[in-house]
């Protein structure tokens, strides 16, 4: 990795300091680098990717927005099998891969090569504790913690710095302590995830196996994927109502006639909280308080339903570095307020997560295990299916508009007794919105 991964904080003023070396920190720093920003990036982690916390799962477009080397790129998957708790599984597949499972650490560490040789500083082991307006300046006065000698609670901490710079930039996930520190919107609700990375289970390299069953996976599921050699083993629910770990050790079970998991070797334990309760409004501030904009997670920018946050995170990043140079280089103010205007229509990036709040909304009405069957009824038909391959395989996020409501609708409108006047109330409002 970089040299500059080790290199001191600066006394001169940066223009933008980055809280976070993840897919929305690293997306942004390269991309203002290259607009000829002087970029700062801080992680808390010990290392880029040192600490994963998630899947990893891309969609197709992420290769609109990066150009991801196919060396991080380990399965690609066209392939996707559901399986209830006591009906018949249901399995769609397509011709062209929808979905790759990414090397996280290896893909963060190349982005963070490309910002770095694009002129941009990145500092690990660094936390942000506090970021505020500086009178007399008008800077962003940010108080770092220094970085520590090793690893644990036991591991001695250099004294915090303080630096400074024309915005705070928090790409620093669910719960932003940027958001925290300068009062702009924070995340509320949350699923928690888990997953193993295991050895000696043999899975197809182009599938991805759900299981839905509330009791499991209370408002979402668990997966088994290929994740190059080995597979991923993970499980994801609310927050409050069951513990992953545990889950993860019942799940077994149930991918039981999938793959034999009796014999496997647990070599990497990840876990994190996924944002479910859709765009933030208050991302954005500059005022006596302080100059900050949200991105990626600490923005909300995470599918609700899917938990699919790292395309948004990368496309709003990207676009955001335009428009932030714009601001803090050419003085043109406003230029920010535009863009978050306008970030709802670049890729039908707005519809899409509103797609995802209304898959989120009626999976949080599966009260049981009957809910999940009575879905599965309807998926399991041939239209169910037909849809289902449309929605997860098929169509392209920039065309999901109301047409693709339409098409959910009919078929619910045929079963009324699922969802009642709600859930088509819910419809007919997402499909006016949307
Ligand atoms: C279990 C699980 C599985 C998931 N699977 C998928 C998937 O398959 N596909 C998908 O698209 N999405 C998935 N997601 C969601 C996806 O991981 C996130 O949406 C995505 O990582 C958001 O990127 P980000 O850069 O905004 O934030 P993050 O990736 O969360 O990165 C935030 C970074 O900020 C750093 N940080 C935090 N606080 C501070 C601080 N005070 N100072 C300095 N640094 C700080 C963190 O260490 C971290 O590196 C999953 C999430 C979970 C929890």
């Amino acid at each position: 990795m970089s040299s500059t991964l080790s290199s001191g904080v600066s006394d001169a003023p940066y223009d933008a300091i980055v809280v976070g070396a993840s897919f929305a920190g690293l997306s942004f720093a390269s991309a203002a680098a290259a607009r000829g920003m002087r970029v700062l990036v801080v992680e808390r982690d010990a290392a880029i990717g040192r600490v994963v916390r998630t899947t990893g799962v891309l969609f197709s477009e992420v290769l609109d927005v990066v150009d991801v080397p196919r060396r991080y790129l380990l399965n690609s998957v066209r392939q996707v099998e559901l399986r209830p708790p006591t009906q018949p599984p249901i399995s769609i597949a397509a011709g062209a891969y929808r979905f790759f499972m990414a090397d996280v650490p290896g893909m963060l560490g190349w982005m963070a090569d490309e910002a770095c040789a694009r002129g941009a500083t990145i500092r690990c082991g660094t936390p942000l504790l506090d970021a505020s307006r500086e009178g007399e300046n008008g800077l962003m006065r940010v108080l770092l913690g220094g970085p520590s000698d090793g690893e644990g609670s036991g591991a001695a901490r250099a004294p915090a710095r303080v630096a400074h710079a024309r915005i705070v930039i928090g790409a620093d996930g669910a719960r932003s302590r940027v958001a925290e520190c300068l009062g702009l919107d924070r995340n509320q609700r949350f699923l928690a995830g888990a997953e193993w990375l295991v050895e000696n289970v043999a899975v197809d390299r182009e599938t991805f196996y759900l299981v839905m069953d509330h009791e499991l996976a209370p408002g979402y599921c668990a997966w088994l994927a290929p994740h190059g050699e080995i597979a991923a083993f993970g499980v994801a629910g609310h927050a409050r109502a069951f513990k992953p770990a545990e889950s993860l050790r019942r799940a077994q079970a149930a991918f039981a006639d999938v793959a034999d998991l009796s014999g496997m070797r647990v070599v990497q334990r990840k876990a994190g909280i996924i944002p479910t309760g859709g765009r933030l409004r208050h991302v954005h501030r500059d005022d006596a308080r302080g100059r900050a904009l949200l991105l990626g997670d600490a923005a909300g920018h995470c599918g609700a339903a899917t938990g699919g946050g790292i395309y948004p995170a990368l496309l709003a990043a990207k676009l955001a570095a335009h428009a932030v140079a714009n601001e803090v280089l050419n003085g043109q103010s406003g230029a920010v307020s535009a863009y978050l205007r306008a970030l709802p229509h670049a890729n039908r990036l707005g519809p899409y997560l509103q797609i995802e709040d209304w898959l989120r909304w009626a999976l949080d009405r599966m009260g049981s295990n009957a809910d999940v069957a009575a879905l599965y009824a309807l998926l399991g038909s041939q239209e169910g299916k037909r849809i289902l391959r449309h929605t997860l395989l098929e169509t392209p996020i920039i065309s999901m508009d109301g047409g693709f409501f339409g098409l959910l609708r009919d078929v619910l409108g045929r079963h009324p007794s699922l969802y009642g006047s709600a859930v088509r109330a819910a419809l007919r409002r997402v499909t006016a919105r949307a």
